[in-house]
């Protein structure tokens, strides 16, 4: 499918091959490990067959990866992993060696960070945080062995839209690679090769497979230089990732921009109506200016998602369990981007490092499912009466 078609065009046609499957729209799950070779001269050039061992490739896997790509405006090539967390590693993996630099946001998705704390720390890289906010200033903390700006935007509980155009350009400038974790918007809203960002990660267990069902991750470089760097190290870490999951994920992906443009719909009209209500203190939405960097969301994103996150004026955590043990459809859990509404209710305090949490209340991250807008408001309504 040519890049010219409309995403939602190339969602529902990419990495489909009907008549390589007797007419059957969707590609099978390939349930693989061994492919045989016909010949022993086959055998022997094994390293250049498009199959060879269920690790590596399946056909399953390759439609996954090509509809991931053709998302995506330019770039080389995707690479699936296990999930999400599996995709960041392998991508500091690839980018970090003994005594590098590597700049991380001080909002990074927390189980990453527990990554470069402790793996990436014991192997002798060096791991700086960042005020997600930095900008430009990012300069400053460039050394000559900087091999790295990681970049989330939003970041992780407390949305902050980072200025990436600013921090492409010092990377440029100091041929540093960067990669950004693009789980949040997609391609859909955010087209990170666009901004000159060299990679593309996310956790296709949220939106991309989008019904709370599927572990699995990708990343996306834009040069092949890169992605076989990548490819490199996710096969040497054994990473791979499961034929269903990544059937699931093909099938997600056919509904993905219906789903992301209902998700952002009542995401923004629970967002709006939140910063009205007297127990919230402050909405956390990179649609809204009370949001850091909403400036930057309104030049570089075409849209948003279902996820975002409050501040409640309450603290006392008994009123605020009475709250949250009795809603109805609002449940609590980890994750977000499936069809379900979900409250996160995690602080960020322990978690900051470069930059001290500092706003008042208890933070609270709202995933706003596919559920009636009325229904949610209501539920909501009922658990603000009990706090
Ligand atoms: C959930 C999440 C991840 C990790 O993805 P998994 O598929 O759960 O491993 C990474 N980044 C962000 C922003 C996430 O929300």
């Amino acid at each position: 499918m040519k890049d010219s078609k409309n995403i939602s065009t190339r969602l529902a046609h990419l990495g489909s091959e009907p008549i390589s499957y007797h007419g059957a729209v969707n590609m099978p799950v390939h349930r693989a490990s061994t492919f045989v070779f016909k010949t022993f001269e086959e055998f022997k050039d094994c390293f250049n067959a498009e199959y060879r061992y269920g690790r590596e490739a399946t056909p399953t896997s390759r439609a996954f990866e090509r509809t991931i790509t053709g998302m995506h405006n330019g770039g080389y090539g995707s690479l699936s992993t296990s999930s999400g967390l599996a995709a960041i590693i392998a991508v500091l993996m690839s980018f970090s060696k003994n005594n590098s630099h590597i700049l991380v946001p001080d909002n990074l998705y927390g189980f990453a960070r527990g990554f470069c704390d402790e793996t990436l720390t014991n192997l002798g890289v060096e791991i700086e945080y960042y005020d997600p906010m930095i900008g430009a200033d990012i300069e400053k903390l460039v050394k000559k062995n900087t091999s790295l700006i990681y970049l989330e935007s939003p970041g992780s509980l407390t949305y902050e839209v980072q200025d990436l155009p600013a921090f492409v350009k010092v990377a440029k400038k100091h041929n540093i690679i960067t990669a950004i974790d693009n789980s949040w918007a997609t391609p859909i809203n955010l087209q990170p090769f666009e901004l000159d960002i060299d990679i593309s990660i996310m956790s296709a267990t949220k939106y991309i497979s989008g019904h709370s069902d599927a572990m699995l991750g990708v990343c996306t470089c834009a040069k092949q230089e890169h992605y076989e760097l990548v490819q490199s190290t996710i096969r040497q870490l054994g990473n791979c990732a499961g034929s269903e999951e990544l059937y699931l994920a093909l099938r997600g992906l056919r509904t993905l921009s219906l789903r992301m443009e209902q998700h952002t719909k009542s995401g923004l009209e629970l967002a709006n109506w939140l910063s009205t209500r007297d127990e919230v203190n402050k909405v956390l939405h990179p649609a809204l200016p009370s949001c850091k960097g909403h400036e930057f969301w309104k030049r570089d994103f075409k849209g948003a998602s279902g996820v975002f996150a409050i501040t409640l004026k309450e603290t006392d955590e008994t009123k605020i369990a009475k709250m949250l043990d009795s809603m109805e459809i609002f449940k609590m859990g980890f994750s977000w981007g499936g069809y379900e509404s979900l409250f996160f209710p995690e602080q960020p305090h322990a978690s900051r490092t470069a930059k001290n949490w500092d706003e008042p209340g208890f933070l609270m991250r709202v995933h706003s499912g596919l559920e009636d807008i009325d229904d949610l408001k209501e539920d909501i309504k009922r658990g603000f009466a009990r706090l």
